[in-house]
């Protein structure tokens, strides 16, 4: 029985805000994509934390080195230096191929971060009357959860009830050039997109769109900030999910797995004439660059340097793909897959995201729905390949309604 299960769940619920709707399991312990419940029964994990955890739970290479650091030094504030940010910031910036990192800690952290300094760059640099910079965003898009992000959200969950909102920003169909370009004016300092759309259900662009985006905001003298946070760093099949179409935006916002799923670490990464642009006391933040959070995050990128885990994700996301695709048709209407990445949009003759995901609990499978009818699967990617076929057998087996 789940004995320990119901008891730890409802004293859970009862005393935290319902912002979430957990699956009912608690869990105690996970090691690489495997996770187990304080009842003693084990689930294979296909969300990987949404991505934080690309490299699976306690890797042993990121815990030596959180270890070792924990013992030396955690926190001195950017107020002074500490021994473990240089390293850290060159090799994320020579990942990048870009001059310079600003570390914040979550993602929601490092996309304002972005929104200040494009406004910041198009007052000094592009020469924007003051208050009138615009940056432009997509439809669908999930860029966080802060005042400002929510405001230029379409999800109605997300936005409605939290206003008033920032202005500034400018909604145009995510995947329309066209739409960009027409909404594009002197005031536009920046276009803000996720590379693939994660919190929409993996939803990947026209191939072309990051390339048009590419040429339209060089044309234009538009900065463009990739929102890489769930979709970079190795879960496509590539460092960077604008890799897919040989693009390097100006700015990188990078999160999620840049802590290895040990601490919250997130940056933007762009070169000197962009994140030069901020000088003392105009931006901070007590924790971002933190020296565990360097160590920790130093480490992810070596980790990424040696290409191991995008390659894992190509050569299993095929796998995930030959298995989803033989499912339309099947109780899934649809499947996008990009890497080890994966929405499936599930027949409703089937039942709701959730009825899905409760039944694939049941069959020691953790996955989430998003939007109603899509389950996002995002495996750790360290996952085998005899347990990812597993886990999808599962799937097969509850969408065929087994
Ligand atoms: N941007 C994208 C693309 C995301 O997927 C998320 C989180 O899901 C965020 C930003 C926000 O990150 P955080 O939850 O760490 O604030």
């Amino acid at each position: 029985g789940a004995t320990r299960t119901t008891q730890a769940f409802q004293e859970a619920e009862a005393r935290t805000a319902h912002n979430y709707k957990p699956l009912p399991v608690v869990l105690e312990h996970a090691e690489g994509a495997w996770m187990t419940d304080v009842d003693g029964r084990r689930f294979l994990d296909l969300l990987a934390g949404y991505s934080a955890l690309n490299f699976g739970h306690g890797h042993p290479g990121l815990l030596r080195v959180a270890h070792e650091q924990l013992d030396k030094l955690t926190l001195t504030s950017r107020a002074f230096v500490h021994d473990r940010f240089a390293e850290f910031c060159a090799s994320l910036a020579d990942l990048c191929g870009k001059d310079m990192v600003l570390p914040m800690n979550t993602g929601a952290e490092a996309v304002e971060t972005a929104i200040k300094v494009m406004r910041k760059w198009g007052y000094e640099t592009k020469g924007v009357a003051p208050g009138q910079a615009t940056v432009i965003v997509a439809s669908g898009n999930f860029h966080g959860r802060t005042t400002t992000i929510v405001g230029f959200s379409d999800d109605p969950d997300a936005h409605d009830g939290f206003g008033p909102f920032a202005p500034g920003f400018t909604m145009v169909p995510y995947g329309d050039l066209d739409a960009m370009a027409a909404a594009m004016d002197e005031n536009t300092v920046g276009v803000l997109i996720e590379p693939i759309q994660g919190e929409g259900g993996v939803v990947i662009p026209p191939e072309g769109y990051l390339r048009g985006v590419r040429e339209l905001t060089a044309e234009r003298g538009v900065l463009f900030a990739a929102d890489e946070i769930q979709a970079g760093l190795g879960r496509t099949g590539k460092t960077f999910a604008c890799d897919h179409e040989d693009v390097v935006p100006d700015l990188y916002v990078l999160g999620k797995a840049l802590g290895g799923g040990v601490v919250p670490v997130s940056a933007v990464v762009a070169d000197a004439d962009v994140l030069g642009v901020l000088r003392p006391g105009q931006h901070g933040s007590t924790f971002g660059g933190n020296a565990l959070a360097c160590a920790v995050g130093t480490e992810v990128v070596a980790m990424l340097r040696s290409g191991e885990y995008q390659e894992r994700a190509t050569r299993l996301g095929e796998v995930l793909r030959s298995r989803l695709e033989a499912l339309v048709g099947h109780g899934v209407l649809a499947v996008r897959v990009r890497g080890l990445w994966a929405g499936v949009d599930i027949d409703p003759a089937v039942g709701t995201g959730r009825e899905v995901c409760e039944k694939l609990m049941a069959r020691g499978v953790l996955a989430k729905d998003t939007h109603g009818s899509t389950i996002r699967l995002a495996p750790p990617l360290v996952v085998s390949e005899a347990d990812l076929s597993w886990g999808l057998d599962q799937l097969e087996a509850v969408v065929r309604g087994e």
